[in-house]
């Protein structure tokens, strides 16, 4: 499905927080809600969602759901996320909550078959920070300017009085820490660093939860790293000049070193370490002709209009979408977008 232009620009206004915090006010006693986040969740998705139930259940909202589209794996390193008893899988989510919030999704689309919960009668609160957000809630807290989605989440929980503990804590800290990179990014402001204190104040254990989260993989999934990093391929031509890497993984390398897909959304990570390169490509098999691709960039190029471009969406250094095809078809349709000179002769902007 392409997505809508970006339509958000500004973070969320004084009227937006204000309906947020009364959606959740006028919950009845025995009010339901159903928490839902993108499909294949990150850390920023799992964690968000995760550590705002938590917190909706310190405010004494008994009946709270967690879940994600199908399929309902949730991937090794987040499996240790304080908040996992929420979950339930999407075929058992509350069909009529009375309200419904998302997490990390910049449109419908990343709902899968949960779109519809968001269309019932019940209030639909949109938690996000894509600039591509498409404002499908009936209130969106959507902030392009923030780190994760996690910010946006600490801020409504803030608002509603509820004080952070070590369970919500971590959940945040998990996906803060995904989503800037380990405090990398340049999204890593000032507010950031300010945000992980009061998160570590709560007692959490921040090297626990990194060698969990970053640093441990099955030695199966080293040895498919080998093999897949040992086939990309430098086109320093590409991106107009700025150079594209790329590579791929296919369903049956994952079957050889029995592997799980999710073990290779860290893949991105050594491959864009090439110095000679702005843009990353990791191409991901998901089905017979069928492709999950991340995109990084270093900064020269706005990967986030050549998802778009390709039916998906993301951030500007930082997108994906999914491709169709043969991956030389997949990689041959990036390179054509990328050969698409940047408008305004390729100055550095905010996406
Ligand atoms: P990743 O490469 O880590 O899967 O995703 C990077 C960014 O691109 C994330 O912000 C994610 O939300 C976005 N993204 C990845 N795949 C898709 C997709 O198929 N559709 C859309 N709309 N966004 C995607
Ligand atoms: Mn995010």
């Amino acid at each position: 499905m392409t997505e809508a232009e970006p339509a958000i620009v500004t973070g969320p206004t004084d009227d937006d927080w204000d309906a947020a915090v009364a959606a959740v006010r006028r919950l009845p006693p025995d009010g339901r809600v159903l928490l839902v986040c993108h499909v294949n969740p990150d850390g920023d998705a799992l964690g968000s969602m995760l550590g705002f139930g938590l917190g909706l259940r310190r405010l004494g909202v008994r009946q709270i759901q967690a879940t994600f589209p199908d399929p309902p794996e949730v991937p090794e390193p987040f499996r240790g996320l304080p908040g996992l008893e929420l979950l339930v899988p999407a075929a058992a989510a509350d069909p009529a909550p009375d309200l419904v919030i998302c997490f990390d999704a910049a449109s419908v689309s990343r709902l899968g078959e949960l779109a519809d919960r968001l269309a019932g009668p019940g209030t639909a609160l949109v938690l996000d920070h894509h600039a591509s957000n498409t404002g499908f809630g009936d209130v969106n807290l959507v902030d392009p300017a923030a780190a994760a989605t996690s910010v946006v989440a600490e801020e409504l929980l803030a608002r509603l009085g509820v004080a952070l503990d070590a369970g919500i804590a971590e959940c945040l800290y998990v996906a803060l820490s995904t989503d800037t990179g380990s405090f990398r990014f340049d999204a890593t402001t000032p507010a950031v660093h300010e945000m992980a204190a009061r998160l570590l104040a709560t007692g959490i254990r921040p090297g626990d939860i990194s060698r969990r989260v970053f640093d441990s993989r099955p030695f199966g999934a080293v040895r498919l790293f080998g093999e897949v990093l040992g086939r990309a391929r430098l086109e320093p031509e590409a991106a107009t000049g700025h150079g594209l890497v790329w590579t791929y993984a296919t369903l049956d390398d994952l079957a050889r070193h029995e592997q799980r897909p999710y073990v290779l959304e860290a893949l991105i990570d050594p491959v864009r370490c090439t110095a000679e390169a702005d843009v990353s490509c990791v191409v991901k098999q998901t089905g017979p002709r069928e492709w999950a691709v991340s995109l990084r960039s270093k900064g020269a190029t706005d990967v986030s209009r050549v998802a778009v471009a390709l039916g998906g969406g993301g951030h500007r250094l930082a997108a994906g979408f999914t491709g169709r095809g043969t991956v030389d078809e997949v990689v041959e349709r990036i390179r054509v977008e990328l050969a698409v000179p940047a408008p305004g002769g390729g100055a550095d902007r905010r996406g």
